[in-house]
Parts: C-alpha cells; structure tokens; sequence
C-alpha cells in the first residue's frame, strides 16, 4: 500500500494512494491508530505534502564506499550517525531555498525508512518488523559548511533541506536491493543499488535504537551513493527508487 498525507478542504490528511488521481482518507497516520474512512478525494499534485511528521529524522554518513571515496573518506567501522531537524522536512513539489550562507549546496538521493513501532534497544530481526515503509529522500547538504564545521549540523539542516515523498510504500520489496538514482533536470547523477550500502536497513534502525527510542512517524535516511553534485537556482531534482516512486523538487534563489 501507498500511504500519503495530502491537504484537502483546508485541512491535512493522511490518505491511502489508489491510483494516479484519487485517494482515500484515513483518520490519523496508520501507525498511531488511524483508520481508514469511506472517503475518497482527488490527488492533485500540488495537494501533496511530505508523507510523515517525524519527532526526529537520523541519517547515515558514508553508508556507500564509492560515495565516502568520493568526498576523500574512510568508510566508517560502525554507521556513522547525524541528525536533520524535523523544520527540515518538506513534500514533493518544494522549492528548496539555497541559504545564503552558503556557496556550495549538493544533492543526495537517499532511501528513507518511516518506523512503525516504538522500539528500543531492538534486535535486527525486531528492527526490520519496525519498518513501516520506505520512501524517497533528499539529503540536501551545505557542503562548504559541512567540511568547516567539526558537526554536521549547520550543513544538513536548513529550512527545507529534506524533501521527503512523495508517499511510503508498505511493500518495497527487498530493502537491500533497490534500485536508487538521482537526476537534475532530466540528467542522471546519482545511480546506485541499496545492495551497495556497507549497513543494510534493519542493521541501522537496530544499531540507532542501542542510542535512542524510536517511535512511529520517525525517519531514517540511509545514506547516498556516489555522484553528488552542486545544485543552483532554477533546477529540477528527481529522486527515484524502484518499486517506490519518484520524488521531485527544485531549488531556488536565497530571498
Ligand atoms: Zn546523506
């Protein structure tokens, strides 16, 4: 199944994707108690929001050994933990403001785990049934202000530096073997295989949960492969996952 949230009547739903053009509304989010309604709307594309309102959203560094080449890095003996804030978060269609304060902003599309359950110093096999689904990301990076500072933080979190979407699939497929590219206007940057990260899905939210409680709406971002570039205003950014869907956003001018 592909779930959603979308904004409808002036209000935001969360929503079950049927087809291209119509969804049906449920209550709440489908992992904190929401059932499903009886009604059906229409999917436009500007209705769509990011799927999830995550507590928090932790990612993964250098979790593909050509992408930690690429940026003249070690691949990391234990996953290598950062975090975005949730102010970051937007849904397909965003345009993602380059800040000021930087020179340098890059792309990197990234698989993204939406929990299910509250877990805890999880094993894997508990880890992997904490999976709700999977969705595309975008790691939007201050590159320049990543390298400068000793933590990660001012880099990875400006306003609208994670677009999330466009929905959760329930049913990816196998976690550890999918298809991932990244395009900007129309061009192919990034392409990879989730078989390609040095620690698979269930490995990470089980490694994350020894540190912190996960609960259901949290985010995961698994890592990037290799290609990142820099990204300028007016460009269009597609993230697309086998199985999944594609994500796309552009970026524009500092106001
Ligand atoms: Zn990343």
């Amino acid at each position: 199944m592909q779930f959603l949230r979308l904004h409808h009547g002036g209000l935001d739903y969360y929503a079950q994707r049927l087809d291209q053009l119509t969804a049906r509304l449920w209550t709440a989010a489908p992992w904190s108690g929401g059932a499903v309604t009886d009604r059906l709307v229409p999917l436009k594309p500007g209705s769509i929001l990011a799927p999830v309102e995550p507590s928090k959203i932790i990612c993964v560094g250098r979790n593909y050994v050509e992408h930690a080449k690429e940026l003249g890095n070690e691949v990391p003996k234990e996953p290598l933990l950062f975090f975005k804030p949730p102010s970051s978060v937007v849904g397909p269609g965003a345009a993602v403001e380059l800040p000021g304060l930087s020179s340098r902003v890059e792309h990197e599309g990234e698989l993204a785990l939406v929990i299910g359950k509250t877990v805890r110093r999880a094993s894997e096999a508990e880890a992997q049934a904490a999976i709700f689904g999977a969705t595309c990301a975008d790691d939007v990076t201050a590159r320049d202000l990543q390298k400068k500072d000793v933590q990660f933080t001012r880099g990875k979190s400006f306003d609208g530096f994670c677009p999330v979407g466009p929905w959760i699939e329930t049913e990816p497929g196998d976690l550890s073997a999918l298809d991932l590219s990244l395009s900007v206007n129309g061009a192919v940057r990034q392409s990879g295989n989730t078989r390609q990260m040095v620690f698979s899905p269930a490995f990470i939210v089980a490694y994350i949960s020894q540190v912190m409680t996960l609960v259901p709406g949290d985010l995961i971002l698994t890592g990037t492969p290799a290609g990142v570039s820099p990204l300028h205003a007016g460009d269009e950014v597609s993230v697309t996952i086998a199985g999944i869907g594609t994500l796309t956003h552009t970026m524009r001018a500092p106001s």
